[in-house]
């Protein structure tokens, strides 16, 4: 009882901020010709019929960062079905927490209704529900404008804009953090963090895609809570790591990560691969390809970057079958569908991304067999160019000698003669007699020296 009533009041649920700061356009400098045309207008419609409405969380937090918003969120008074009714293009979306996707041409608008919460101190009697370790599994009571901000996460992303008065609503005084390039939790951090561990997650990305630092209330209680990841359902967890990972930051987030003591736990995925002795310049290796590509506004391979993440657990997986007596082959299939199984109980990694994993590392021990025929298919094969670029990070990374990397480099740019001219007609011991093996028995006896799985 105690506990819940000072929980309340450190969260700040007794003592409600009597109101918020009203920034003017001349500290905001937010200019409506950067905003989004699509969520102006979602914002003049909601209005216009009654309603209040403002551009809320990233991109606020962009704009008045000078930067340019990925996507855009609206926050308002109405509830899912007004919204629905004043927008042709628009849907209801979401159990956890609903929300309406409003769409003008290809771009997309979350709007989602002021939230409180279900204690009866604010908010209307809705749907809210927690576990038994506090997390919030339903966030569907309504509430204030007041309510909304105080339930947001972090004290930057709690800015509302309103694009008709131009002004900018600040009740937790996130414009001074933003200033102080700091991230600061609203409440009291570690009842959010049990609310949503996922906050903690968010907090590693933020500082490291803002360059910010967490401040230190909100960064005490992370460590010993990184546990309560683990009841995340998985496919929230892995929305989240994709956005950590496809944030431009991901390398720089892992750091972070590593500085706080907080890559145990957090991201499921980390903890046994930067462990290995090759596993972490090869995880850190793709990490910065990835931000690369991201920066550069090229589109990253989901598939890709998990057959990178999960590498060194398959490669180890892989050894101990062969050492088992498994061949080649069927030991990597064996080690991949254990390790499939293994991420599936933490992250649900969607099919269609887990079939570009699988396929990215069955094509490896092809890259080995440099005779006859083979290179040739395997550069029609339709996921060559990803496998070859797999191979490329495991030479730099030191897995596997350079030379083969250049070898195919140089072969798939070769004209046909200078290719026939490659081909390793004199292998190692084996490659001969290999050559006049019926077809059904075609497993290279020199893929394991290649691979480095022997
Ligand atoms: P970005 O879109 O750049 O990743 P964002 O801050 O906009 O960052 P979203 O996930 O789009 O993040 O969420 C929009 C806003 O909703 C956030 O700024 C924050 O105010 C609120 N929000 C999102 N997730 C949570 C959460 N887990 N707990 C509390 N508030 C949240
Ligand atoms: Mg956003």
């Amino acid at each position: 009882m105690i506990r819940k009533f000072l929980g309340k009041v450190f969260s700040g649920r007794l003592f409600r901020p009597a109101a918020s700061k009203v920034i003017p356009f001349k500290v905001h400098r937010i200019a409506r010709d950067r905003i989004s045309r699509c969520a102006i207008t979602t914002c003049e419609t909601l209005q216009k019929s009654g309603h209040t409405a403002y551009v809320v969380g990233g991109a606020v937090r962009d704009l008045m960062l000078g930067g340019v918003p990925k996507d855009y969120d609206v926050a308002t008074s109405a509830r899912p079905e007004q919204v629905r009714a004043l927008f042709r293009r628009s849907r209801i979306i979401g159990r956890r927490f609903r929300l309406v996707h409003v769409m003008c041409g290809n771009e997309t608008i979350e709007v989602s209704t002021f939230r409180g919460s279900a204690d009866g101190t604010d908010g209307d009697s809705g749907d809210q529900s927690t576990d038994e370790h506090g997390r919030i599994l339903r966030d569907n009571v309504f509430g204030s404008l007041e309510d909304d901000a105080r339930r947001r996460d972090f004290t930057i992303n709690a800015l509302f804009y309103d694009p008709v008065r131009e002004e900018v609503l600040d009740y937790h005084n996130g414009v001074a953090d933003l200033k102080a390039r700091r991230l600061r939790m609203i409440g009291e951090p570690e009842l959010r963090f049990r609310e949503d561990p996922v906050r903690m997650l968010r907090a590693a990305r933020f500082a490291a895609a803002l360059n910010f630092d967490i401040e230190p209330r909100t960064r005490k209680p992370i460590r010993a809570m990184a546990d309560l990841l683990r009841n995340v359902p998985p496919s929230r967890l892995f929305d989240e790591m994709m956005k950590f990972l496809l944030s431009g930051h991901a390398a720089e987030g892992v750091r972070r990560l590593r500085k706080e003591g907080l890559h145990h736990g957090l991201l499921p995925l980390l903890d046994v691969i930067l462990e290995q002795p090759l596993g972490e310049r090869f995880v850190m290796l793709a990490l910065d390809n990835t931000d690369k590509r991201v920066n550069d506004g090229k589109p990253v391979s989901p598939g890709f970057l998990f057959a990178a993440l999960l590498w060194h657990e398959v490669l180890a997986a892989w050894k101990q079958a062969e050492s088992r007596g498994l061949n080649t082959m069927p030991a990597l299939f064996h080690a991949m569908d254990q390790i499939g199984q293994m991420q599936a109980e933490k992250l649900a990694i969607p099919r269609r991304f887990g079939g570009d994993m699988k396929e990215i590392w069955a094509l490896q021990p092809r890259f080995s067999n440099r005779t006859g025929r083979r290179p040739y298919h395997l550069l029609e094969h339709m996921r060559f160019r990803a496998a070859f670029d797999f191979l490329l990070l495991r030479c730099e990374s030191g897995e596997i000698d350079a030379e083969i990397g250049q070898w195919w480099e140089k072969f798939q740019h070769a004209d046909e003669v200078a290719r026939a001219g490659m081909l390793l007609t004199e292998g190692p011991a084996g490659a001969r007699k290999r050559r006049h093996r019926p077809r059904s028995k075609k497993k290279p006896a020199t893929a394991k020296a290649e691979t480095g799985a022997a």
